[in-house]
């Protein structure tokens, strides 16, 4: 089973999905999370992308199919199901999916969090980079200020989650999303809209809830 969470940045993919992970025998496949491991290697392709994701702007379509489809197959050739964060962010990366062939989306869920909270939520955003875990100064704060519960790393702010940043990405995110949806629509493709807002155990619910009952 593919199943895509969908939804503006900030609103909550990369928390609850690595807990679906865990629920469903899925694994995680987050596009941003390969473009900043891909970064990690310094050489003139990483450079690109980082000017990319620090300008708050879109990978090319062709360059995040690229990347992103031999991941997939992985995951299907370990019989688990797989889990799509922050992909599709364009009409042309969701046809292309499907014209990539076996790999089409089963659900697409879509988190509804209204603007001014997603600003809140990216400005106050600690990750720990080794490990991808996500933590907010006030909503979810780690045991000891700036620092990895698990590993006692240190904690960095995301480059890319500054005021001015963050709203060209939601701005992206507005434009591209209806287009996706009628898409879905179009494709018969089961998609289910849950609350993003309130507590994250009680967003995981409504997650559950709807991919239990989808099954
Ligand atoms: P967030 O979790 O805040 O939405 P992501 O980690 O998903 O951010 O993405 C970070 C950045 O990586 C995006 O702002 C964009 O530059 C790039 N990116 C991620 N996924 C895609 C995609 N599917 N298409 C194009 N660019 C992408
Ligand atoms: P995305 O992957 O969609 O960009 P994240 O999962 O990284 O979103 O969450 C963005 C920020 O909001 C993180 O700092 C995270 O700790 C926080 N967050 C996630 N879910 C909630 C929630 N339900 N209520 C408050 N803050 C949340």
């Amino acid at each position: 089973v593919i199943l895509v969470l969908f939804g503006p940045p900030g609103c909550g993919k990369g928390t609850q999905s690595s807990r679906l992970a865990s629920e469903i025998n899925g694994q995680v496949l987050s596009t941003g999370d390969l473009f900043r491991q891909r970064i990690a290697q310094s050489d003139p392709l990483a450079q690109k992308l980082r000017a990319i994701l620090s300008a708050g702007e879109l990978v090319s379509d062709e360059l995040v199919i690229q990347m992103l489809l031999p991941e997939i197959h992985r995951v299907q050739a370990a019989e688990q199901h797989v889990i799509l964060d922050g992909f599709p962010r364009t009409l042309v990366q969701a046809q292309s999916l499907d014209q990539a062939g076996n790999v089409s989306p089963n659900h697409v869920i879509v988190f509804d969090v209204p603007d001014d909270e997603i600003v809140d939520r990216i400005t106050g955003r600690l990750v720990h980079p080794q490990s991808g875990r996500v933590y907010h100064q006030r909503f979810n704060p780690p045991k000891k200020p700036q620092i990895d519960d698990v590993t006692g790393q240190k904690l960095v702010q995301r480059e890319d989650d500054q005021p001015q940043t963050v709203k060209r990405r939601i701005a992206t995110y507005h434009q591209n999303t209806q287009p996706i949806i009628n898409y879905y629509q179009e494709q018969n493709t089961i998609i289910s809209q849950i609350d993003g807002t309130g507590p994250v155990n009680q967003v995981t619910d409504r997650l559950m809830q709807v991919i239990h009952s989808s099954r």
